[in-house]
């Protein structure tokens, strides 16, 4: 529980430099199953989109703190009424993050609006470590963070448990997307219970068939449960949108505007 504490203590920010450091390095020095040319200016635009977040969150972050500190203070949430020993605590809630994750992302997939601020993840056509960086802001903040304040409102879950959930979900998030190769028995394995890369790379394929499929973020539980679980061969995968192939169309100033720009969502097969 000590080191749990101290580990938490760590700036968020000052991990994620941590984390990005060494999967970026691993990922110029070994043999990656996907190829892909302008590591560097990919990265670049990428990481844009991590600076103007932290920029926001200084105010979002504050007003997330303070609203579940509140709903605590007031006994608020399923947790509340069951006597459990702290291991237990902690795991259901780092658990009910996210699953609230799960289908908040579902609906991002699925409602019109939504679907126009998450599509920027998506339209990474080279998925590497950095693709963890390309979300839009105001989906972060305004979606996933509401998400959280509604996790402890239901659940009764806390700060420490939410911090204790990013501390994986961002491991989780860079091992997903980064492009190494991975062993193939991690599937059959911890990829019962957990996310693994091959499940992530099928969610962000061209094709919605796949693009529409395994939403979790550290539980595969979630999409097996709720039958959106699906598999491909890493051979046939191809990422990204088709709407958002033009080198233009993949630079920092284009993806923030994007939401606000009508963009027709083009089948892979309509184009080929
Ligand atoms: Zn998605
Ligand atoms: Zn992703």
């Amino acid at each position: 529980m000590d080191l749990l504490n101290q580990l938490l203590e760590i700036d968020p920010n000052y991990m994620i430099i941590g984390l990005i450091a060494f999967f970026f390095s691993l990922e110029q020095l070994v043999k990656s199953p996907f190829s892909y040319k302008k590591r560097i200016s990919h990265l670049f635009q990428n990481v844009l989109f991590q600076l103007l977040l932290v920029g926001l969150n200084i105010f979002f972050v504050t007003f997330q703190v303070f609203s579940i500190e509140w709903l605590n203070s007031q006994q608020i949430g399923l947790l509340y009424l069951v006597e459990l020993p702290i291991w237990a605590t902690l795991l259901l809630a780092v658990a009910m993050y996210d699953i609230t994750a799960y289908w908040i992302h579902r609906g991002t997939h699925q409602i019109p609006l939504l679907w126009r601020f998450h599509r920027v993840h998506h339209s990474d056509t080279s998925m590497d470590s950095s693709t963890v960086f390309r979300f839009h802001p105001l989906e972060l903040i305004l979606v996933f963070g509401m998400g959280n304040i509604l996790t402890a409102a239901i659940f009764g879950t806390d700060v420490f448990s939410m911090a204790l959930y990013y501390f994986i979900l961002y491991l989780f998030f860079f091992i997903e997307h980064a492009n190494l190769k991975y062993p193939k028995w991690l599937n059959g394995t911890f990829g019962l219970i957990f996310v693994m890369p091959d499940h992530h790379r099928v969610h962000h394929q061209q094709e919605q068939f796949y693009t529409d499929s395994n939403y979790a973020d550290i539980f595969i539980l979630w999409d097996r449960i709720f039958g959106t679980f699906k598999m491909m061969p890493l051979e046939k995968m191809k990422f990204g949108l088709v709407e958002f192939k033009e080198a233009k169309k993949q630079t920092f100033l284009y993806l923030i505007k994007s939401p606000f720009i009508n963009i027709k969502r083009i089948s892979s097969k309509e184009k080929e």
